[in-house]
């Protein structure tokens, strides 16, 4: 379906070929030299986005932008920033007005510009898993289709923010994906569950913290004794690793969390500290509407335990309730489950019943057992959709293939 634009520059150039390139794709454009006059338009007849240039003679981008968001008849315009220049001060400032994505003019590849504005305006998250493995790493044939990396998921928002969830052997794919796209000055969060090996030892090897100009955020549970930063600290001390975190290049902030609702670059992540030795917590993203439940490592004891609480089970229901995508501690079979009791992990039948009844839409199976070889993971997936077929849930259950990237739009 075709967009409404309006586009405002004073460099008639760029106007004409993007106007061109939208018409072509199909959407409707009208076209501004002039910020004051494009306002006037904008007002009496909102489109679905307003792409405009930053520097401009009467009123610029950013101010344009402000001016927009002041405006509560046009809550639900997209605003695109239009600059010549790649500075990033220039960016934070159009972003901190309120504008939806931030793009460098380009006279050579209109359609890349306009593919960039449609995935704004489609408001779509890319889901990358990276490592669905727990404990350890398990390489080999035995596990080529499912991947056998420990913990590390990725999601890309539209304006190009990353969310980075734990940081298992899985975060080295991710990190060679990046510099092998050449990218610079990337902005992300890397969510950390918790300190357990499988979810930090391999954060020294994810390169763009080496990198200038990037900026990153680490953020996670502190623990009784240490806060997220010495946590991190603590595995890169001369002992275990050659390189300290001081010579990460880029910028990087930490932030210890507990419980709570956080906005971290363009969404909202709520925390819940999960059942799992020491301090672990769980994520759900909240963007667009949408709902991305991270919910691993995880134990949902039986009702028989001594150690089962009803509370905390109607707690989690809650709070993944209706998530679009659940990314959960599936890690054993049931039969396998009695000799670990009590290790921090889940059995397939209980997640299988927290998903259906907490209504989620798809539900991943994620952090299997490092002796169950792909062949037992699909034997998981069909156990697994008997069962929410049994409880008559419609919950779609899935495994996440090696490095399969998965669109979430509205
Ligand atoms: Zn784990
Ligand atoms: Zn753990």
């Amino acid at each position: 379906m075709g967009q409404s634009f309006v586009l405002v520059d004073d460099d008639q150039d760029i106007l004409d070929i993007l106007k061109f390139q939208m018409e072509l794709d199909g959407h409707s454009v009208r076209a501004f030299s002039s910020s004051p006059q494009a306002l006037a338009a904008i007002a009496s007849n909102p489109p679905d986005c307003v792409v405009t240039d930053l520097m401009m003679p009467d009123i610029d981008g950013v101010e344009l932008t402000r001016m927009l968001r002041a405006n509560p008849k046009l809550q639900d315009l997209k605003i695109v920033v239009l600059s010549g220049k790649i500075y990033e001060t220039d960016k934070n400032r159009a972003l901190e007005a309120g504008a939806d994505g931030f793009l460098i003019k380009s006279r050579q590849d209109p359609a890349e510009m306009l593919s960039y504005i449609l995935d704004l305006l489609a408001e779509k998250l890319l889901l990358k898993f990276w490592g669905c493995r727990g404990t350890i790493p398990v390489p080999g044939p035995g596990t080529l289709k499912y991947g056998g990396n420990t913990s590390c998921v990725s999601l890309t928002f539209p304006n190009d923010h990353h969310y980075i969830f734990d940081a298992g052997t899985g975060i080295k794919q991710l990190s060679n994906q990046f510099v092998k796209s050449g990218r610079k000055k990337l902005t992300g969060t890397i969510f950390i569950s918790h300190p357990h090996w499988d979810h930090i030892n391999f954060l020294p090897f994810f390169q763009p913290l080496y990198a200038q100009g990037n900026q990153f955020t680490i953020a996670g549970p502190s623990s009784q004794q240490s806060g997220i930063e010495e946590l991190v600290a603590n595995q890169m001390e001369g002992l275990h690793f050659p390189i300290t975190p001081r010579e990460f290049g880029s910028q990087v902030l930490y932030k210890n969390l507990g419980e709570g609702q956080f906005k971290f670059g363009p969404a909202t992540v709520e925390t819940m500290l999960l059942c799992h030795p020491g301090n672990c917590l769980g994520y759900c993203v909240h963007f667009a509407g949408k709902k991305i439940a991270y919910v691993t490592d995880n134990e949902l004891f039986p009702e028989e335990s001594d150690m089962f609480s009803p509370a905390y089970l109607k707690r989690l229901t809650a709070f993944i309730g209706e998530a679009d995508i659940l990314i959960t501690d599936s890690t054993y079979f049931d039969e396998e489950y009695p000799a670990k009791l009590g290790w921090g992990h889940s059995r397939l039948s209980a997640v299988c019943k927290l998903a259906a009844s907490a209504k989620v839409r798809d539900f991943y199976l994620f952090h299997h057992d490092p002796d169950q070889d792909d062949a037992a993971l699909e034997r998981k997936l069909a156990l697994a959709q008997e069962m929410c077929e049994s409880l008559e849930s419609d919950v779609r259950v899935k495994l996440a293939e090696a490095e399969e990237e998965v669109v979430i739009t509205k």
